[in-house]
This record gives C-alpha cells, sequence and structure tokens, in this order.
C-alpha cells in the first residue's frame, strides 16, 4: 500500500513541475465564482500550494510556507490590505484557511465566515445554532480553532460536539453529524484535519471527566468510519494502567489536530490529562493521557504510543501537536516527531516506531526531572498535591507551553516556540464524578517562575538536539502560534495587539504592526493570490489564560486588554 502511494505522489509532483498548473498558478487564476475542488494529492502536497489549506499549512504541521515575497527587507512595508469585524467579544484562536480567492474563518461560537481572500468581501456567513447546554461543559472559552477542507466542502467542529459539512461556494450544509450530548462533559473546539476521503476530529473534556474520543467521519456523508477511546477498557492493552472502572470518567481528551505522515500512512493525535486530576484517585500510568497516538487512519488502531507525562496529577495535557520533520542525530537522519509538551520538555521521536531521541527542557522543569534512556518520564513524587498538601512547582497547569502551535523552518532546522514561565501551587480536595460538573480534584493558584524575565517567550529550538538557539522575551504572556517563510520571516502576535515578524535567524523584530483592536491569540497563516502574498491573523483576546491564569491574567496590563474580534490580512502593494 505505501508503494503505490509513493509512486502515485512523485507522479504528481512530475505533473505539476510540468505544467506549472498545480497549486499556485492553477488557484491564482481562478474567480471567485470558481471554487478549486480541494482533492487528497492537493492535500498531500499543501506545503507547496498557493493557498492554506489546512490548520498547521501540510500534514507534516509544520506551518512552513514556501513564499518569498515578503522578505526580511520589505517586511518593514507590510501594511494592512484589509479586516473584517467579527462582532463576537471572546477569544479568536482560530487560524485563517484559504484556497484560492476563498478565505474560511470560524469564531467563538462556532460562526464559519467565507471571505474574498484579496478583499476580505463577505460571501456567506454560518451560524451553528447552540443550546445553552451546549456550553455548559466548555473548559477555556467558546473557541474555535479553524475549519478543513475537502471537495467543494468545508468542515467545522463545533462546542456541541456536531461536525457540519457545508458547501464552500455557498455555505449550504451538505451534512450534520452529532457526535455525543452537549452538557455532560464533551466539547469540540478542534480544526478537523482530512485524510483520505475522512474528517478526524477529536473531543474536549478533560477538565469534566468525560471519556474522550477520535473519530473518522467519511468526508461525503458523515458516516462514521470508526471511533478510538483514548483510554482502554480494561480488557483492552493497557487497561491495567488503570484502577478498576475509572476509565469511564477517565478525561484524556483529544482536542487538537493531528498531523499525518503518508509515508508510513500513520495519523499523529495527541491526547490531554486524564481525570480527574488528582492522580492519587487514579493509580498507574494511566495510558493513553498525555501521550501521543499513532493511528492506522483507515481504522483508528493504535500502533504505538509515547506517553509524555505517566499518572500525571498537574493536568500536562500531552495534547500539543506533533510536527513531522527530518532531524540529524547521532550523525543520522531520522524522521522524527518533535512535540513541545505542557510539561515543559521539547521531545524528539522516531515517527517510524514510537522510539525516544532527545527531551530537552524549555522552561523551568520541577515536576518531570528528566527521562531514562528509554524515554520513561522521571517525576517528582514529592510534588504530588494531595488532600492536605500544598505543592508549588513548575511549569505551571496552562504549560511551558500550551495549543499555541509552533512552526518549524527545515531548512534552518529551527522550531519557533511559543513558551509561558509560570509555575503553580496546587492542593488535593474531595471529588467525587457528578456528569456535566468539573472533575479535578485539586485547587491550585498561577505564580510567576522565579527568576523569569517575564511570563512569554518566544524562543527558537535547534530541532537537532533541542537547545535554545535564540530567545525573544515578552513581559505579558505569549499566547499565539507561528508561521514560518522560506524568506527567512516568522510571524506571530502579542497578546497587547502587535502583530510581528521576527528574523528566522535571530530572533531581531523586523517588524510590529500598529496596535490592534485585541489581544492576538489567533494562528496567523499565509498564502498567494493574484501575485500578491498575504499574512492573516485574528485578533480577539480570551481563551485559557483569562478565566484560568489567576494573577497572570490579572496583571493589570492583561485585565485591561480591549476585547472583540477582528481579522487582520497584510500586505505590501
Ligand atoms: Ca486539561
Amino acid at each position: 500500500m505505501t508503494t503505490k502511494r509513493h509512486r502515485h505522489a512523485s507522479g504528481l509532483v512530475l505533473a505539476c513541475a510540468i505544467a506549472t498548473t498545480c497549486g499556485l498558478s492553477a488557484t491564482s487564476q481562478a474567480a471567485t465564482s470558481d471554487y478549486p475542488a480541494v482533492t487528497q494529492q492537493r492535500l498531500l502536497h499543501a506545503e507547496s500550494d498557493s493557498g492554506w489549506l489546512m490548520y498547521r499549512r501540510a500534514y507534516n504541521s509544520n506551518a512552513y510556507a514556501p513564499f518569498k515575497q515578503i522578505t526580511p527587507e520589505n517586511v518593514k512595508d507590510l501594511k494592512t490590505a484589509f479586516t473584517y469585524k467579527t462582532g463576537l467579544k471572546q477569544g479568536h484562536e482560530g487560524a485563517p484557511i484559504v484556497n484560492g480567492h476563498y478565505m474560511f474563518i470560524t469564531t467563538p461560537l462556532d460562526h464559519l465566515v467565507a471571505l474574498d481572500s484579496t478583499s476580505g468581501k463577505v460571501l456567506w456567513t454560518y451560524k451553528k445554532p447552540l443550546s445553552k447546554r451546549a456550553l455548559k461543559t466548555v473548559c477555556c472559552d467558546v473557541v474555535n480553532r479553524g475549519a478543513a477542507l475537502f471537495g467543494d466542502n468545508v468542515y467545522m467542529a463545533t462546542l456541541d460536539n456536531h461536525v457540519v459539512a457545508l458547501d464552500a461556494k455557498t455555505g449550504k450544509v451538505q451534512w450534520d453529524k452529532k457526535l455525543q450530548d452537549p452538557g455532560v462533559g464533551y466539547a469540540m473546539t478542534v480544526a478537523p484535519l482530512i485524510v483520505d476521503d475522512k474528517v478526524v476530529v477529536g473531543e474536549s473534556g478533560g477538565e469534566y471527566g468525560a471519556r474522550d474520543f477520535i473519530v473518522a467521519l467519511d468526508a461525503k456523508t458523515g458516516k462514521q468510519v470508526w471511533k478510538r477511546y483514548t483510554v482502554p477498557t480494561p480488557n483492552e492493552p493497557n487497561g491495567d494502567t488503570w484502577p478498576k472502572g475509572a476509565y469511564k470518567h477517565a478525561g484524556a481528551p483529544a482536542w487538537l489536530t493531528g498531523s499525518y505522515d503518508p509515508e508510513t500512512h500513520t495519523l499523529f493525535w495527541g491526547v490531554g490529562n486524564p481525570g480527574p486530576w488528582l492522580a492519587k484517585l487514579r493509580p498507574g500510568k494511566n495510558l493513553y493521557s498525555d501521550s501521543v497516538l499513532a493511528l492506522d487512519p483507515d481504522t483508528g488502531k493504535i500502533k504505538w504510543h509515547y506517553q509524555y507525562t505517566e499518572h500525571d496529577t498537574w493536568d500536562y495535557d500531552g495534547v500539543n501537536h506533533s510536527v513531522l520533520a527530518d532531524i540529524t542525530f547521532k550523525g543520522k537522519r531520522v524522521k522524527a516527531l518533535l512535540h513541545a509538551d505542557r510539561n515543559g520538555w521539547f521531545y524528539a521521536l522516531d515517527r517510524t516506531n514510537g522510539k525516544f531521541l532527545y527531551a530537552e527542557p524549555f522552561t523551568k522543569v520541577t515536576s518531570v526531572t528528566d527521562h531514562k534512556a528509554d524515554g520513561e518520564p522521571i517525576e517528582n513524587q514529592a510534588l504530588y498535591p494531595d488532600v492536605g498538601k500544598e505543592i508549588f512547582t513548575c511549569p505551571s497547569f496552562l504549560g511551558g507551553k500550551n495549543w499555541w502551535p509552533m512552526a518549524i523552518n527545515p531548512k534552518e532546522g529551527l522550531a519557533f516556540v511559543p513558551t509561558l514561565h509560570a509555575c503553580m501551587t496546587m492542593k488535593g480536595t474531595s471529588v467525587a464524578y457528578m456528569a456535566g460538573l468539573p472533575y479535578l480534584g485539586e485547587t491550585f493558584k498561577i505564580k510567576p517562575e522565579p527568576g523569569s524575565k517575564g511570563w512569554g517567550e518566544v524562543q527558537a529550538i535547534d530541532i537537532n538536539n533541542g537547545k535554545q538557539v535564540w530567545s525573544y522575551k515578552s513581559k505579558l504572556p505569549w499566547n499565539d502560534g507561528m508561521v514560518a517563510t522560506a524568506s527567512g520571516l516568522v510571524f506571530s502576535g502579542s497578546i497587547d495587539g502587535h502583530f510581528m515578524a521576527f528574523d528566522g535567524k535571530t530572533g531581531k523584530v523586523l517588524w510590529k504592526s500598529p496596535k490592534l483592536a485585541s489581544g492576538i491569540i489567533g494562528v496567523p497563516t499565509t498564502y498567494e493570490v493574484d501575485g500578491h502574498q498575504y499574512v492573516a491573523v485574528m485578533a480577539g483576546w480570551g481563551g485559557a489564560t483569562p478565566i484560568w491564569g489567576g494573577q497572570m491574567a490579572q496583571a493589570k496590563a492583561v485585565a485591561d486588554i480591549p476585547r472583540g474580534g477582528e481579522l487582520y490580512v497584510f500586505a505590501i502593494k
């Protein structure tokens, strides 16, 4: 099967090189009325497409675009090409997805807006009807992280656990599939991933004792193809890593988009924290919480797993996304999976078999203190909280890095990692599972990291060894994702409302936008249409930090950030 896939893929590359009608030129010639169909072949080559076809641009999730029109030399001339106000005050965490002249943005409360990608003219708007009940078990603001494209459809996962397929040209609903009742612990904020005619999504619910899962639906019909629970039943492999019956309310959410390796036909999906937070109540390693799962995308069968934090009691969700990149490790080229975990460690695994290559701390780490030669995390058990026992540890449960996706420049061998320098106190409390209520068993306070120069940082990490290459320090937390371009730029936004371009080699700030309408937590993307390169991002402060950030969120500069979502698209014209 793998050989056949290879042959097919390289045939297309050749056809593109001869005809020059793939990607760039094909879509840039399209009129707004023509919607270029998103085939599996286009998704396989999304890295070189002129648009931005999926959440992290390509299946390897590196968010690295081949564009060179905006350069370190001319980025100072970047100007606003157009803007669009969403009219919503909550957190805007979505990534603008672009196919030719069509841009799709998702907003808080699951609105999906199609706009002309060169003018911002609204083509259509869809608003998912959401009941009050649907918002009952949403932990971290009513966010949505983005749409997915396949064929002539655009797909969105919703807070009330539906996946909707809409006609990309008109917004007309093609199908609407309910995965789960709302209100009992589940919600979805994930940008779906399309793999081989299937829409793959994962459920949130780690704070509510939901039994979470990843599901693949037929892209044409919405019919379920497979469903993979992230925690095994007692008679399945690794079911014995939990006490009897605990799997029913074990959390282990799958709320961020996975990555896909066509070469080995493997889907990689991150899994979050076990429930309840207080680990004493669930002796064992608690697989597959805080892990990456390597799955067969045809069946959902687990090929291998790696657990970043065992028996997690600090809410170190291992859900952060996996970037697939080849690295040089001990003198050899290795097909790696790279991941910056909430537990503060930057990991490289062999993505063909899950073997541990290295882990390096990218922030202060006192909970997971090191790793054994085989990669098993070593934890400071003196820092397990308990009823009547308060601990202080780093990083905080908001993570050395949270969901804010990193980008990688594979040519330079650098990962650009948004980082949070926060620690926490944590103390156990009594808790019992009740459907639809938080299932934590711990209280906490966010504290500054001792000795740090601020809450936030953007850092470049050498992907061959996990060591820091440059660092940009920020007094305020940095809660935004990254995009990298072939011209050597890195884009990301600050929560005080400045969208910025960094020199990817040195970290020098080469351009800073005027203050935007709100703080930036929307994931930036870049695309080319009609000969122009654009960079798009949504401003719209919100998300987890203001809700859960305690002392950090109450700091005046953070608490005063204005609310209100707005899309900004920049270009040099
Ligand atoms: Ca969590």
